[in-house]
């Protein structure tokens, strides 16, 4: 089924050069992009976007690090895209993805793990919805 999920660069892949490398990660899965849009993040946008996450240990530390630099978000499609982009992204964790990976080759750690991808289809929904507005995607 085609679905569209969001996938953003975070800002350690950001600073480290490796927007090009990852969408072209993206790309040769087959996922087609059909938004692209960097920006800065304020804490008010974490808050909103990890909503989950909000009251967790680990959140004031994602909420620093989401808001210190810049992020580049996309929108991909494809047949399973939701499920085929977090195949490339690798775990969570990267002690814990696999080779070739996403978060393998561009995480610094748990938290700066490099980008971001929708886990269902309701979040892509919620998620692609909060990030670009109906004139930012064809
Ligand atoms: N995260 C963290 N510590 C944790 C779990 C998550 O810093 O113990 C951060 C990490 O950047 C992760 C994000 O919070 O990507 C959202 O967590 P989630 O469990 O949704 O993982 P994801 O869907 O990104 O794989
Ligand atoms: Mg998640």
């Amino acid at each position: 089924m085609t679905e569209r999920t969001l996938c953003v660069v975070k800002p350690n892949a950001v600073k480290d050069n490796h927007i090009g490398a990852i969408i072209k990660m993206l790309e040769e899965e087959g996922l087609k992009v059909v938004g692209l849009k960097m920006t800065k993040l304020t804490a008010d946008k974490v808050e909103a976007f990890y909503a989950e996450h909000v009251g967790k240990p680990f959140f004031e530390g994602l909420k620093e690090f989401m808001t210190s630099g810049s992020v580049v978000g996309m929108v991909l499609e494809g047949d399973n895209a939701i499920a085929r982009c977090r195949k490339v992204m690798g775990a969570t964790n990267p002690e814990k993805a696999d080779e070739g990976t996403i978060r393998k080759l561009y995480a610094a750690s748990m938290t700066e793990n490099a980008v971001h991808g929708s886990d269902s289809p309701e979040s892509a929904a919620r998620e692609i919805a909060f990030y670009f507005d109906n004139f930012s995607i064809i």
